[in-house]
């Protein structure tokens, strides 16, 4: 299982259109700064999957009709907007995996073109795709919200994004699942007044302490949580990094 960070930004991208706080000037003259919204792509025994669509070409980063499927966490525009320009594509059918959300993003299920958006996933009824077992989790989001628990043989690896805080089923679920390996919204450096829809870093390492076996990886970031990790990365527990766009986690 070899999972591909292809964007760890929140909605906006880091830089942020007409921002000029110091990590917005820094990523505007360096690529390897930038933060793209949120994306990744699995590779599996032949599988390969794409976990949303945040890159708004998506279609041209992968190789051509290559991809096996698509699993979508919610329907977002941050989170799909790549699939407006991918469904215009031809010699072939790409099957979409996401919650049970009758809405969808603007006109996508009114003109899927190639996507399929028939199978929704249920929360904690495991698939499996190619020996891969997949698992949905529910999450707290202002949508109907999946994570997804991804196991092989010893391998775990939870992708949880968009949320704040975990609802308490799906915290006994991983709790007793114990991933190595956790890709987490953290949107925003900490938070005078409780976070809604995203987590802070504060709620970002009360997850990182209930699961200290766990390498946790910080995904959809704003300019605002990278300004405040210039000065305060230091401090996070040890099993907390920070992931940027391109990372690949094995
Ligand atoms: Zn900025
Ligand atoms: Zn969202
Ligand atoms: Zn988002």
């Amino acid at each position: 299982m070899r999972l591909q960070l292809l964007g760890t930004g929140a909605a906006g991208g880091v830089p942020l259109y007409g921002c000029t706080c110091p990590v917005c000037q820094a990523a505007a003259t360096d690529d390897r700064l930038c933060r793209k919204p949120c994306c990744a792509f699995l590779e599996h025994r032949g599988e390969t999957i794409l976990i949303d669509a945040g890159l708004a070409d998506v279609g041209r980063c992968l190789p051509s009709g290559d991809l096996t499927r698509i699993l979508l966490t919610h329907y977002h525009p941050d989170h799909v907007q790549g699939l407006f320009d991918l469904r215009w594509g031809c010699n072939t059918t790409i099957p979409v995996h996401g919650p049970d959300d009758v809405e969808g993003c603007a006109d996508l299920f009114k003109n899927p073109g190639i996507l399929d958006f028939s199978t929704v996933m249920k929360p904690f009824h495991t698939v499996i795709f190619a020996g891969l077992k997949v698992t949905p989790v529910p999450l707290n989001h202002s949508r109907m919200t999946l994570g997804y628990c991804f196991a092989h043989d010893t391998s775990r690896l939870a992708y949880l994004c968009d949320t704040v805080g975990l609802p308490l089923f799906s915290l006994d679920f991983l709790e007793a699942w114990q991933p190595n390996h956790i890709v987490l919204d953290c949107c925003h450096p900490p938070q005078i007044t409780p976070p809604i829809n995203h987590n802070d870093i504060t709620k970002a390492i009360g997850i990182a302490h209930d699961f200290p076996q766990s390498s946790l990886w910080l995904t959809h970031i704003s300019h605002g949580l990278d300004l405040w990790l210039q000065k305060h990365a230091h401090t996070l527990p040890s099993n907390i990094r920070v992931a940027s766009d391109g990372l690949v986690i094995r």
